[in-house]
């Protein structure tokens, strides 16, 4: 079998690795030549749009994925002509804009923070009045990391904000105070089987995910029933074949849905030492319609983003039950190198073993 990848980054690599036990192989499309994924899978580069090269990548395909959610929606359009593309492109194209994604959850009864569309500055007057601040104001699409975004904590913020990412494309959204990050990932096979992971606790510096816990400490069986509830509302809706994630804003007990993310995701790659199958693995299945595998913790895992700059591995590897994994990319500020996962019997001791690390990656 010849899987099909649109975007060769380190999912892609990770996808590559967990398919080949499987006998898989796999052919990426990625505009960069140096993708994570050159090494582990045959690498075409091109961009996403050029339907010429969308053609030569279909060819001797059995399935489509993708592992970039910024794909123009068209060219897995045109792919899906061609070939099985799964997750189904509907999925990609309610994801892409804040502003569908956040109707979608309210039009299937999940809860978010208030919203309005924002066209213009006079617009964005009359939003931060209706909704209150303070208030986060995001383009509706290409954000990710927390790029273009804008919290507003008084009027006096407005021109400040709208000055530095104003366009006829924003959303503005109540500021939650929450408590706690949370996400699910679920998985949906081709014959409608679903299953979940644990729900995982994750810490964001600057918009960056730095620190997932899975499963999150203190978990009530009362907030997983209700993320397992939203997401499959969401997974049935969008017919949804592979591996989807949430993430929630945990506030006063609630869950506000914040986004979802069409494809295998950063706050799941504790599963690859952490659950009894991996999410990367689960998404191979489920597009291949094989049966799922168990989404089963197993012990307490804590996954550490390796962001800007790489440790010496062998003082990452020197600490007890913890695994290292490099994406083969050049070091550059911001950019994600790399995680690291710690996995321990109990959460006392996944908390110490989280200290033990930072400590070793402030050098
Ligand atoms: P996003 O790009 O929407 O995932 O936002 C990145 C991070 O910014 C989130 O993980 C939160 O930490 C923070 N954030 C985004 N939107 C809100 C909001 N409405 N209220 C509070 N924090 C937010």
């Amino acid at each position: 079998m010849m899987i099909g990848l649109l975007g060769g980054g380190q999912l892609g690599r990770m996808l590559a690795l967990a398919g080949s036990p499987l006998g898989l192989r796999f052919r990426a499309l990625d505009h960069n030549p140096d993708a994570p994924v050159r090494n582990v899978a045959e690498l075409m580069t091109a961009e996403f749009d050029d339907l010429k090269a969308l053609e030569r990548f279909a060819e001797g395909l059995d399935l489509v994925s993708f592992e970039f959610e910024n794909v123009p929606v068209e060219s897995v359009r045109f792919l899906n002509e061609r070939v099985p593309v799964f997750p189904p492109p509907d999925a990609l194209e309610w994801g892409q804009d804040r502003l569908l994604e956040k109707s979608f959850f309210q039009r299937l009864g999940i809860q978010t923070a208030r919203f309005s569309a924002v066209r213009s500055r006079p617009d964005l007057e009359r939003a931060a009045g209706e909704i209150g601040l303070p208030a986060v104001l995001k383009t509706r699409r290409l954000g990710y990391d927390g790029k273009g975004q804008f919290l507003l904590r008084t009027p006096e913020d407005i021109p400040t904000a709208w000055n530095s990412i104003g366009s006829p494309s924003l959303i503005l959204e109540s500021f939650v105070p929450f408590e706690r990050e949370v996400s699910i990932l679920a998985v949906r096979g081709r014959k409608a089987d679903t299953a979940f992971y644990p729900l995982v606790e994750n810490h964001h510096e600057g918009g960056i995910l730095r620190l997932s816990l899975a499963p999150a400490p203190d978990l009530s069986l009362e907030l997983q029933a209700w993320a397992e509830d939203c997401a499959a509302r969401v997974l049935e809706a969008l017919d949804y074949v592979g591996v989807l994630a949430i993430e929630f804003f945990l506030y006063e007990g609630q869950l506000y849905a914040n986004e979802f993310a069409p494809r295998v995701h950063n706050s799941g790659h504790w599963t690859i030492e952490g659950a009894e199958t991996s999410q990367f693995e689960n998404h191979l299945r489920a597009i291949l319609g094989f049966p799922l595998g168990s989404t089963a913790a197993v012990g307490h895992s804590a996954m550490i983003n390796l962001i800007g700059t790489v440790p010496d591995p062998r003082s990452v590897l020197a600490v007890r039950d913890t695994h290292l994994h490099l994406y083969d990319k050049a070091p550059k500020p911001g950019r994600k190198l790399g995680h690291i996962t710690t996995r321990r019997p109990d959460p006392e001791s996944r908390e110490i073993a989280v200290v033990q690390i930072h400590s070793l990656l402030r050098g």
